[in-house]
């Protein structure tokens, strides 16, 4: 059996059987959504609160804020499925606290894929708990195929994707399987053989 990522000598896109977006289609695509995210931002009167959602949109919250010309504060949060960790089980739990006060802010959740919706739900439920006045989400990619929760944005939030994203599983810029692939700079499909009977969420 092929281990995966390749093994020895083997590159970061070992078992990458095709790429859905390049790193200039994503750096383009990143930049769009920017401006349109730093143009509601700066209508606000306060500064937002960007709340990257570990691990998988680390690179995307990076290019993002970066891009964004809008006074705002960043922090991370750590959001896990409950169960054997390979099929969502509908239930996470965000297992990570905030360092930042969002009481009364603005709130964007950034998050790699919405997929079924379970997670945002979760971090909608929890960002509005601790006094958010306004959750927006944003997210780099969008499965609307796979929804089955349908989650609300509180007060003025907005929902912002960068792609809209075919009913596979994908990998890179952020998003892994078991660990692997989040350091390729662009977004690819595994060759069948890569995966085992599950399909890691
Ligand atoms: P949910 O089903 O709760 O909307 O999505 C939960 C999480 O599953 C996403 O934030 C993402 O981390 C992960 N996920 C969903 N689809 C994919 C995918 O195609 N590839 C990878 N690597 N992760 C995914
Ligand atoms: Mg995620
Ligand atoms: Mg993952």
């Amino acid at each position: 059996a092929a281990m995966v990522g390749g093994g020895a000598g083997a590159g970061a896109d070992a078992g990458i059987d095709r790429v859905l977006w390049t790193e200039a289609e994503i750096a383009a695509r990143v930049s769009e959504v920017a401006a349109e995210l730093g143009a509601d931002l700066r209508a606000l009167r306060e500064p937002a609160v960007v709340v990257g959602v570990a691990t998988g949109a680390f690179l995307f919250l990076a290019d993002l804020v970066r891009r964004v010309d809008a006074p705002l504060a960043v922090d991370l949060v750590r959001a896990e499925s409950y169960g054997d960790g390979t099929e969502s089980s509908g239930r996470p739990r965000i297992t990570s606290d905030l360092k930042v006060d969002v009481a009364g802010k603005h709130v964007v959740v950034v998050e790699d894929i919405v997929d079924t919706g379970n997670t945002v739900s979760c971090l909608i439920a929890y960002l509005e708990k601790k006094g958010a006045s306004s959750i927006s989400v944003c997210t780099f990619l969008d499965k609307p195929a796979r929804r089955t929760a349908n989650f609300q944005l509180v007060g003025d939030g907005k929902f912002y994707r960068g792609f809209e994203c075919p009913d596979s599983f994908v990998v890179g810029y952020g998003m892994d399987y078991a660990e692997l692939y989040r350091n390729l700079p662009y977004v690819g499909v595994l060759k069948a053989e890569m995966y085992k009977k599950d399909t890691s969420n």
